[in-house]
């Protein structure tokens, strides 16, 4: 898997960054995992063309995770025009809150005939689900139940991507990294605060259990950006590429 970080800010845009988008490209489909509303932008600053990709995986539906879904429908209509078959994949109520917020910011783009087939998926947590060829299973997290959040587990060729989204800590997170390749884990606060996010003191003492072979920290406060010099662990920024 190679692994573009397009957006790794938190809601607030907190030092510049974009909100969350991360692409995931494998010999199989591409995904975006995550789909901030400067989805577009961050594509298009890097040559990369939204036609190309073949599924978006939502870990819940906050804005600044699932807030760039209706510009990226809007181009795929009336922009790049694409034709590609797209697979949105997400918690329950995933479509009907997709369509309720594409039809609030472009009033009548769902009577547009899109120039492709769109297939939503709704995932129930902790069973695997097949996403064009990618093994998804999402864990239930700690985070506003509003937004009907998981974690991803992301299987494929061998690889494992685990993504926490956003959540305070919670034992499902053991079994959703569990000798992952890569663990993409936010970490929005340095010291505990216990309101729905991870913290780096907690998730520091918690890797052995985690046993993730690589871990990048992402979805940071101006607090934890702050100290990204001091901690140990490899953070992600936007433009970050690797490979696993
Ligand atoms: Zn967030
Ligand atoms: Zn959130």
């Amino acid at each position: 898997m190679r692994i573009t970080f397009l957006g790794t800010g938190d809601a607030f845009s907190s030092g510049g960054r974009l909100p969350t988008c991360i692409l995931v490209e494998t010999d199989g489909p591409r995904v975006l995992l995550d789909c901030g509303p400067a989805v577009l932008a961050a594509l298009k600053a890097r040559d990369l063309d939204p036609g190309g990709i073949d599924a978006i995986l939502l870990t819940h539906l906050h804005g600044d995770h699932f807030g760039g879904v209706p510009f990226f429908l809007l181009d795929a209509i009336l922009g790049s025009v694409r034709s590609r078959p797209l697979t949105i994949a997400g918690p329950p109520e995933t479509e009907v809150r997709v369509r309720a917020l594409g039809e609030m910011l472009f009033p009548g783009v769902w009577d547009r005939e899109a120039g492709f087939p769109l297939t939503f998926v709704e995932m129930s947590p902790e069973s695997a689900h097949d996403v064009l060829g990618l093994s998804v299973i999402p864990y239930p997290v700690d985070h506003s139940p509003a937004a009907n959040p998981a974690a991803l587990r992301i299987e494929h060729g061998g690889k494992v991507l685990a993504f926490t989204g956003d959540t305070s800590w919670t034992e499902t997170l053991i079994p959703l990294a569990r000798d992952a390749d890569l663990l993409i884990a936010e970490c929005y606060f340095f010291l505990p605060r216990g309101s729905g996010h991870l913290d780096y003191k907690t998730l520091s003492a918690k890797l052995p259990e985690l046993a993730a072979k690589r871990v990048i920290l992402t979805h940071m406060s101006p607090e934890m950006l702050a100290k990204t010099d001091e901690i140990s662990l490899e953070s992600a920024y936007d433009g970050k590429v690797v490979e696993t």
